[in-house]
This record gives structure tokens, C-alpha cells and sequence, in this order.
């Protein structure tokens, strides 16, 4: 099976999986959601509320390390295989220019398509009318991992209410149209940050695309000058010079130059020669393999002293994110304290607080407080029955009539425990810790 098809069926079942992912839901929360609107973040079925995010570092951290790992690895798979861009391009240029409006010729890329029949004008508008139809459905599917589709749904019902969500989805619809319309691949090559850093990040173990010119013969001097004088050859050289892998490349060059930051590593290049050299009965001089493979019949491992740190450091924040993730507050509980220290009546000294409950649950409950130290008692609280959800503040007052001073010369910080609980399910609680303020001795 040629790399192209592979490429397709790839394509398919990551456009597929994007566009599922929103509406998959485990235990009524999603897969992958970031809600600015309820400021939660859900991730494989939990919720994560905004006091909750100290998870979203680690998550980062494994993202960055990965793609670092992924590209010293396996180059930029990344480019070829999952970009949005590469996709958005294949689909564009490929499939709806190439395939469907014959408009160009998918096996030459460098060759201009012709606009003057009016017949391929109107192809041209066709196309464009298409991708724009592709971009608009796009960008709302983009806007569902901010905006879960149940609530989108809704929301469309009156549109006029809701224009920030139409704003950004035409905005992203008009990036992509001027992207992949008119930027092409220039976005690659002069505007990806992700190619700029490839070079730092490969090593000889790295798999990339590579025209094997020990097989092939030195098309370019030191991979910057052409050689146009093929008579310096000694005649072992395979390669045809038929330019197929040139006349293929999306990004304007030739492979046989070396490695370059416009390479997408999508492979083009090594279909073509697999199509020339198979009719010579050779293997393609185009490879996927790493520079130790491929020039010195090396078999590499991915477990280089390099991967190995990448692999530790992927495993820690994981271990990390999961650690946190299962210190998960089932409720959420701020405790202030208004600028009142304390007061003291007949010999009791009482403290007042102000507490804010937030239900995460997805079922109402009430809320009650009590405090963990018999020292102390609680002199006012009203339990609070919140919805879903719902979130709500009150006043609580703590008092000792103990005599709990520490020093004749300031006022003291005691340490009291509370513990917050929804009186429904006792597991459904939260111990939180305050400073009560005694005075100094008078
Ligand atoms: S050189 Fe080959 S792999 Fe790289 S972008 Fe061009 S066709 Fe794709
Ligand atoms: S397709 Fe193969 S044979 Fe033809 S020019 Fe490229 S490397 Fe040489």
C-alpha cells in the first residue's frame, strides 16, 4: 500500500475522532472540554472546576515533552500525517481541485493550474465554495471543545443572543479559507514555529524522509548546488533523474538536497520513486529511515540516552496529573475572612466568616458545617441546599469560651479545622482549615 493511502485512511479516522470527540460523554461530563461559560475543564469523564486547574500544567507538560519525543523519533510524522493544515491542503488541492474538478494534476505540483477557460474559472469558484463549506463546518467542530453541542444546539435557537460563538466561527472559518486559499504552504515553510525547531530536536536515530545517494548518486555539492553535469557520474548511480519526486512535493523541493524545514514528511517524494523504480524492478532511493539506517545499515533504537530523558520526564507528569486528579474536591470551598478580627462578649471570643459553597455534583444537596476541635463551637450557620452546580455565600460564626491566649503582647493565630459536608452523603465533604484570632491577655 502506497504512503498516500495510508495517508487518506489516516486523514479519515482523525477528522472522524475530532468531529466525534464533543459529543462522547462519561458519566455526564465529556471527554475533552474547555468551558469558559461554566469555567470547567473535563478531561476522560471528570470535571475539573477553575480552582481545580493545577492539573492543566502536567497535562501541558506531557504534550510538549511528547511532541518532542514524537518529532526526535519519528521527525515530523506530526506534519504529514495529523496537521490540520497538511489535511486542510490534501482536502483543498488534492481532492477538490485535483480529484473531484480536475483542475490540476495531483502528480505535479509545481505545475500552475490553467485559469483561463471560463469552464476552469467556474471549477475554481466551485472549489472555493466547497472548501468554504468544509471551513465553516470546521471551525464549529472546533468550537464544541469550548462549547459542548448539547449547549451549541441550543444556543442556535437564537443566534442573535449568542454572537460571540457566530464571531468566532466565522473568524476561524475566514482564517482557514485565506490559510489554505492563498497562504498554502507558505504557512508552513515561513509561519510554523514547529518547523523552525525540528533541526535542534533530530539526531541521527530520527526517522525523516531520505533520498539514499549512495544508491542514487550526488545530485547537489554539499546540498546546495545542482549538479548539472551528469557526466561526473560513474554510471552505478540509480537515479533516473526523471524529477518525479520533485514534480510531487507540495512544498516546492527537492528531496535530494537533504533534509529541509519545508519538508512535511509526507512522503509524496517516495511514492513517486517507489512508481519509477518499481518499473526498473528497484526499491524507491526515497525512504522513511533515519541517516544511521539508511547510509550505514544501522538498525537504531528509540531508546537513546535522549528518548530515555524524554520518556522519564512524559512518565512524571503523568504520574503527576493523575496524583492530582485523584485529590479531586467533590466539593469546592473558599473561606474568607471579613476585616473584623474578633470580638469578645462576657468572656466569649467569637470569629466571623464568610464561606462560599460551590456544588460540582450533579444532584442537589445540602451543605452543613462542622468544626473538628472541641475548643470551639459553631454559633451560627444556616445549611445551604444548592442545586447542580449552584453556588452560594454565608456567614459563620465560631466562638471558644476557652482561654486560649499564647501571649500578653499580641493576639494569636489559632489553627481550627472545619469540615464541609452535604448532609445527604458524608462523603461528599471537604476539611478546610482557618485561623481563628484570639486576643493577647489584657
Ligand atoms: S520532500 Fe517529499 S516528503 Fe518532503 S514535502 Fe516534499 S514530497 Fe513531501
Ligand atoms: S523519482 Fe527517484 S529516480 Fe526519479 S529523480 Fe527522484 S530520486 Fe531520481
Amino acid at each position: 500500500m502506497s504512503y498516500a493511502t495510508k495517508r487518506y485512511w489516516f486523514y479519515a479516522f482523525v477528522t472522524l475522532f475530532t468531529f466525534v470527540v464533543p459529543f462522547i460523554t462519561l458519566n455526564e461530563n465529556h471527554l475533552l472540554l474547555l468551558s469558559f461559560e461554566k469555567l470547567q475543564f473535563h478531561f476522560m469523564g471528570l470535571a475539573y472546576d477553575v480552582n481545580e486547574f493545577y492539573i492543566m500544567p502536567f497535562l501541558l507538560m506531557f504534550l510538549f515533552i511528547g511532541i518532542f519525543a514524537l518529532t526526535s523519533i519519528l521527525g515530523r510524522a506530526w506534519c504529514g500525517w495529523g496537521c490540520p493544515q497538511t489535511i486542510f491542503r490534501t482536502i483543498y488541492r488534492d481532492l477538490i481541485q485535483g480529484t473531484l474538478l480536475d483542475l490540476r494534476n495531483n502528480a505535479n505540483k509545481q505545475k500552475r493550474m490553467d485559469t483561463s477557460p471560463l469552464e476552469n474559472k467556474l471549477k475554481i469558484v466551485v472549489g472555493f465554495l466547497l472548501w468554504t463549506l468544509i471551513a465553516t463546518t470546521a471551525s464549529t467542530n472546533f468550537i464544541w471543545y469550548f462549547v459542548p453541542p448539547e449547549d451549541f444546539f441550543t444556543y442556535m435557537y437564537h443566534p442573535e443572543e449568542h454572537l460571540f460563538i457566530i464571531i468566532f466561527i466565522a473568524t476561524t472559518a475566514a482564517f482557514l479559507i485565506y490559510d489554505i486559499v492563498w497562504m498554502q504552504e507558505s504557512f508552513c515553510t515561513y509561519l510554523c514555529p514547529y518547523s523552525r525547531i525540528q533541526t535542534v530536536l533530530y539526531d541521527d536515530n530520527t526517522k525523516h524522509v531520505v533520498y539514499n545517494h549512495n544508491r542514487g548518486g550526488l545530485i547537489y555539492q554539499n546540498n546546495q548546488k545542482q549538479i548539472t553535469d551528469s557526466k561526473q557520474w560513474i554510471g552505478t548511480e540509480e537515479c533516473t533523474t526523471c524529477e518525479a519526486c520533485v514534480k510531487v512535493c507540495p512544498t516546492h523541493i527537492d528531496i535530494r538536497q537533504g533534509l529541509q524545514l519545508e519538508c512535511i514528511n509526507c512522503l509524496g517524494c517516495a511514492d513517486a520513486c517507489t512508481a519509477v523504480m518499481g518499473k526498473l524492478g528497484k526499491k524507491s532511493l526515497i525512504e522513511w529511515g533515519s541517516q544511521k539506517s539508511i547510509f550505514h545499515d544501522i538498525k537504531c533504537s528509540i531508546f537513546s540516552k535522549r528518548n530515555m530523558m524524554y520518556f522519564v520526564a512524559m512518565a512524571g507528569s503523568l504520574i503527576f496529573a493523575a496524583a492530582f486528579a485523584s485529590e479531586q474536591e467533590r466539593v469546592l470551598v473558599n473561606i474568607n475572612k471579613p476585616n473584623e478580627l474578633y470580638k469578645v462578649q462576657e468572656g466569649i471570643v467569637s470569629n466571623n466568616y464568610i464561606v462560599n459553597i460551590h456544588n460540582t455534583q450533579k444532584q442537589t444537596y445540602t451543605y452543613d458545617v462542622k468544626v473538628e476541635d472541641k475548643n470551639f463551637r459553631i454559633d451560627s450557620f444556616e445549611a445551604l441546599t444548592l442545586k447542580p452546580d449552584g453556588m452560594r455565600k454565608r456567614i459563620l460564626v465560631i466562638s471558644t469560651n476557652q482561654n486560649l491566649s499564647q501571649s500578653d503582647r499580641r493576639d494569636t493565630a489559632l489553627k481550627v479545622k472545619l469540615m464541609i459536608f452535604a448532609k445527604e452523603d458524608p462523603k461528599i465533604s471537604v476539611v478546610k482549615e482557618i485561623s481563628f484570632i484570639y486576643p493577647r491577655t489584657q
